[in-house]
């Protein structure tokens, strides 16, 4: 496991964190397949990151988050990008019963907030960012912690971010 650290001081910071990982895929020259869950409490930012990477892989238009509908998938400069929120499941079960385990097997971005919902039925994910409110006097200050936790999600950390 590869694990770094990193502080998104102001929105701008998660804006251009975000903007760099689109930058990463759009110059890849493999198919885009990764699975990035993201965990934090409610306002954290996981669905404010999510936008900056829409923005960025150039989607338009209104982004809203899918904590009501669970997923929103987008056509992205890169391919497919699915963007769930599972806080609103009572039992992990659901993500079976909602056939959302063959989205996991389908090539493109995969993000989702609450993963803890869906416990063991998801797949290990290349990623988990960690996020909270760094409880600095700067309200928009965030402490971020990303782990890759499969070769491929190591390869794309350390590109990004130095080794
Ligand atoms: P979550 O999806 O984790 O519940 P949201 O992204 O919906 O959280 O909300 C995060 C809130 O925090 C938004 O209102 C956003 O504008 C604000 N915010 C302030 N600073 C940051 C930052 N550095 N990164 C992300 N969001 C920030
Ligand atoms: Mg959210």
């Amino acid at each position: 496991m590869t694990i770094k650290n990193f502080f998104w001081h102001t929105e701008n910071d998660t804006q251009q964190w975000a903007y760099k990982l689109a930058q990463y895929w759009l110059h890849s020259k493999q198919v885009v397949n990764m699975l990035i869950f993201l965990h934090g409490d409610l306002g954290a930012g996981k669905t404010t990151f999510v936008r900056y990477l829409l923005r960025s892989l150039g989607v338009t238009g209104r982004i809203k988050s899918p904590t009501f509908a669970i997923v929103e998938s987008y056509d992205t400069t890169i391919g497919k990008l699915w963007h769930f929120d599972l806080y609103r499941f009572n039992n992990p079960q659901e993500w079976l019963d909602a056939g959302f385990s063959e989205i996991c097997t389908i090539n493109g971005v995969k993000l989702i907030e609450w993963p803890e919902n869906a416990a063991h039925y998801l797949p290990v994910a290349d990623w988990d960012i960690y996020l909270k409110q760094s409880g600095d006097a700067n309200e928009n200050s965030r402490q971020i912690q990303v782990k890759a936790n499969t070769q491929h999600g190591k390869e794309v950390l350390n590109a990004l971010h130095g080794n």
